[in-house]
């Protein structure tokens, strides 16, 4: 018989000779072995023949016919051939020890396996015993183990990836929900609740360098307007203005729909002339609008707005603001509408 197969091959027919040894509950000696190895190789077909014949007949192959086919198919040689294997073996457990070592570190599960056969195998090479079977016994163990591990950890796997793809799409779903949450359907601006959220953090972070304003906006005789156009009309109208409100606070600051007809911004701005600035440039553009009425194909207009601007002066005066922003919203009503009015 020739032994001198690489050592993964050799390995490779031990890993099909052990079960079948264990299944036929053949004694896991150096002989039987030898002979099981054999017939995996496959290199000796009388000898798989006459195996094959009595584990038809017995079920298992006693010593006395194991002794018998060895004699007859083996030699001493073979049997002192396959306990030199042991050595390169020796060196081949050094590293699945060292593996398990690791695998030790990550695997609750297996440990109690793994650390049993560790222990096994470190006190066979630190007594230095000629113990090829116990380290069989062991690599047929680990084996075992280590084929449930890689199956257990590739089902783990495949469950984490799922888990994961899993928790992205509840996280997208979150974060959507979330930005829903916040904005106003009709208009698309962000809405009260959002307002009352970035408020809070808009007074805390009062600075002697910038301009921070609040600034209102309400549509002028808006009830007349529904009035005479239809709900529909106003409607429109609100989501034009609210469009050119999203327009003009881009890098600037955001605009909310702060309440029915009524809107308004968080901006900072450099000075209090370029806040007001801004406003009448928003102003001029909402009185340019042009909202059209399907059923009276008529034009509707005009469309005017009247702005209320009030800049934060400390950290936190939040009821301050919004009271100073209301009051020059009512001045520039009362003042004719159309009309920007600061604190
Ligand atoms: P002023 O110039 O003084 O602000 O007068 P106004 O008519 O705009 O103010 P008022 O508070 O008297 O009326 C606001 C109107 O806005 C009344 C309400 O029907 C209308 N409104 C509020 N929310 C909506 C909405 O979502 N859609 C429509 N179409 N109208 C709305
Ligand atoms: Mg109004
Ligand atoms: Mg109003």
């Amino acid at each position: 018989m020739e032994f001198e197969a690489s050592i993964a091959h050799s390995a490779q027919c031990l890993k099909k000779a052990v079960p079948l040894m264990v299944k036929y509950s053949v004694p896991v000696t150096p002989l039987n072995y030898a002979i099981w190895y054999c017939y995996v190789l496959g290199q000796k077909p009388a000898l798989n023949q006459q195996l094959d014949a009595t584990l038809a007949k017995l079920g298992t192959c006693p010593p006395h016919i194991a002794r018998q086919l060895f004699d007859t198919f083996l030699s001493e040689r073979d049997l002192a051939l396959f306990h030199e294997l042991s050595g390169t073996f020796h060196g081949a457990i050094s590293g699945v020890q060292e593996d398990i070592a690791k695998t030790l570190e990550t695997s609750q599960d297996y440990s109690a396996v793994l650390a049993e056969c560790y222990a096994g195998l470190y006190n066979i090479k630190r007594n230095n015993i000629e113990s090829f079977d116990g380290v069989l016994n062991y690599v047929e163990r680990l084996t075992a183990e280590s084929i449930t591990m890689q199956q257990e950890a590739f089902a783990f796997q495949k469950k984490l990836e799922v888990a994961y793809q899993e928790i992205s799409e509840l996280k997208g779903a979150l974060i959507d929900s979330q930005i829903q949450a916040s904005l106003d359907k009709l208009t698309g601006l962000f809405n009260r609740g959002k307002f009352d959220e970035d408020f809070n953090l808009f007074c805390q972070s009062y600075s002697e360098n910038e301009q921070r304003a609040l600034l209102f906006v309400d549509i002028d005789h808006f009830k007349q307007l529904n009035d005479s156009f239809g709900h529909l009309t106003g409607d429109a109208t609100l989501r034009k203005i609210a469009s050119k409100l999203a327009y003009h606070v881009e890098g600037v600051g955001a605009a909310y729909r702060y309440g029915g007809e009524e809107f308004c911004i968080l901006a900072s701005f450099s000075s209090v002339g370029e806040a007001v600035n801004f406003a009448q440039k928003i102003r001029v553009d909402i009185a340019k609008l042009s909202v059209k009425n399907k059923e009276q194909n008529k034009a509707v207009h005009p469309i005017t707005a009247s702005f209320g601007i009030a800049f934060l002066q400390s950290d936190g005066e939040k009821d301050t603001l919004l009271a100073k922003a209301d009051k020059a919203l009512y001045l520039a009503k009362t003042h004719g509408r159309d009309r920007v009015e600061i604190a």
